[in-house]
This record gives structure tokens, sequence and C-alpha cells, in this order.
């Protein structure tokens, strides 16, 4: 990875940047800076929001206690995200909020809520997880944010899937073999490029039979095995994601 400014706190904002801008900063993102991280106007931070990379700023007090950013100069370009989507049976709030941060740490593009049969929350809060998704894309460097979805039923995101992509059906009744040859069995025509990947995580009470025989049916998939200990579905979130990145993704 291209060396960074790593001490330097990073912001997320909504609004568009540009050299010579200030941008006013919300309340709490306000309050963070100056009562957790004890930052003062004045102080150096770096922003982005999503469209227009990175850009050096410091704080400038916008009255009434309130803070903006003063945009200076452009440190980094806006890069291009891989193409990777998580998609998951939604868990209970610590869970979810954990899962959600360390998908978009482990490079998501998309975090996908899918309803299955055992799935134990069917609402899913998605200005929380998009909060979540701040946080880690603040904290992990990257510069675009991952495209949050409403849930949908198996059975959809099973219709409308796009063949092209592969479907990494993580699946712990799959037979405990090389996860790295397994995955390695997805590459050979489509080396180039970055490959439009999927990724699916089951709920705490896994599949249902007729669920993962449709799964297993669907052409250009992969059935993996993340070794043989039943992993919580947040821990086998990282591992399937750190798998697919190094066989696949841009761990390589
Ligand atoms: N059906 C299980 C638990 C499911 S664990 C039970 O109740 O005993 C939640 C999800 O994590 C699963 O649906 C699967 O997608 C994934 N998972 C957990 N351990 C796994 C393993 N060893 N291999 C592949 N996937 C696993």
């Amino acid at each position: 990875m291209a060396r960074r400014d790593l001490h330097t706190p990073r912001l997320y904002v909504d609004a568009p940047l540009q050299e010579g801008s200030t941008v006013a900063l919300d309340p709490s993102q306000g309050n963070h800076l100056t009562n957790v991280l004890r930052l003062k106007s004045g102080d150096s931070v770096l922003v982005f929001n999503g469209r227009d990379g990175e850009w050096r700023a410091s704080l400038a007090p916008v009255g009434k206690g309130r803070l903006a950013v003063a945009v200076g100069s452009r440190v980094r370009p806006q890069e291009r995200p891989g193409d990777l989507h998580y998609l998951f049976a939604p868990l209970k709030h610590a869970r979810l909020d954990f899962m959600a941060q360390k998908a978009v740490e482990m490079g998501a593009s998309r975090l996908q809520p899918v309803l299955t049969r055992y799935v134990q929350v069917a609402r899913v809060n998605l200005h929380r997880m998009r909060a979540n998704a701040i946080e880690a894309a603040q904290q992990c460097g990257i510069l675009t944010l991952p495209d949050i979805r409403a849930p949908v039923g198996l059975d959809r995101m099973i219709a409308e899937r796009d063949p092209d992509r592969i479907l990494v059906f993580c699946d712990e009744d799959a037979a405990v073999k090389d996860p790295v040859a397994a995955l390695s069995t997805a590459l050979p025509a489509r080396r180039a490029g970055t490959l439009p990947i999927a990724v699916l995580v089951g709920p705490e009470g896994g599949f249902a039979a007729d669920e993962r025989e449709a799964l297993c049916r669907l052409p250009n998939t992969v059935r993996l095995s993340l070794g043989p200990r039943i992993l919580r579905a947040d821990t086998a979130a990282v591992a399937a994601l750190a798998l697919v990145e190094a066989v696949l993704g841009d761990w390589r």
C-alpha cells in the first residue's frame, strides 16, 4: 500500500470538495473532534466524500460552537474500488455493527442484507449500517463508501443474480478441503481486471435444506468451507472475505 498519513484524523463529509471551499461539519462530528480527539481550530484533518478523492483541510470555527473544515489541496485522487458484494443474513445489533464495519475494512463495495428462512432479524437499520460503514472507511483509509442496500429475500437475490458474478457461498456443510484451491478454480478464464464477486454468509441458524440446494444449483458458484469448526456469522464474514481478497481480490 502506498504510504499514507496515518496520524491525521480522516473525516467523511457529504459535500463536494475543492480547494478553497469551506464545509460545515455536523454537530456530532464536531463534538467528536473537539471532545474526544481534542482537536482545535486550525488543526489539520483529511477529508473525503467518496467522489472527489482525499483533501488536506484545517478546522475552522463557524459560530455557535460549530466547526467547519477549510479545504486545502488534494492529496489523493479518487480511486476505483474493487467489485466485491457482501451478502449476509442480518444479525442483532452489536454483531451487525461489527460485521458491517469488518466487511468494509475487508473491501466490500456493497453491503446487501439477505433474508433467509432462519434469519434472526428481518428489519435492518440502514442508517446505522451507513454510520458503521463511514466509521470503518474513515479508519481504514479507503476513499469510497460501500453501496448499502435494503434487505432482499433469498429467492429474489437468487432470481436477480448476475450470473457473471462469482458467488462464494459459505457453507459449513461443504466438505472441508483446501479453500484456496476451491476459490482458485473460479479464476482461470477471468484473470484480467477486477473480478465481480459476491460472498454469502448465512444466519446463526444456518441455511434451510432447500435454500442450500437452490444455492448449490446456481452457475458460477463456489461452495466454500471455512474449516472444520462452525464459525459465528461475524467471524465467517472476516474469514471468507480474507480468503476471497487473497485468492481473487485486491490482496494479490
Ligand atoms: N447452521 C449452523 C450455524 C451457521 S453459522 C448451526 O446452527 O449449527 C452462520 C453462517 O456462517 C453459515 O450460514 C455459513 O454461511 C457461515 N459459516 C460458519 N461456519 C462455517 C464453516 N465452517 N464453513 C463455511 N461457512 C461457515
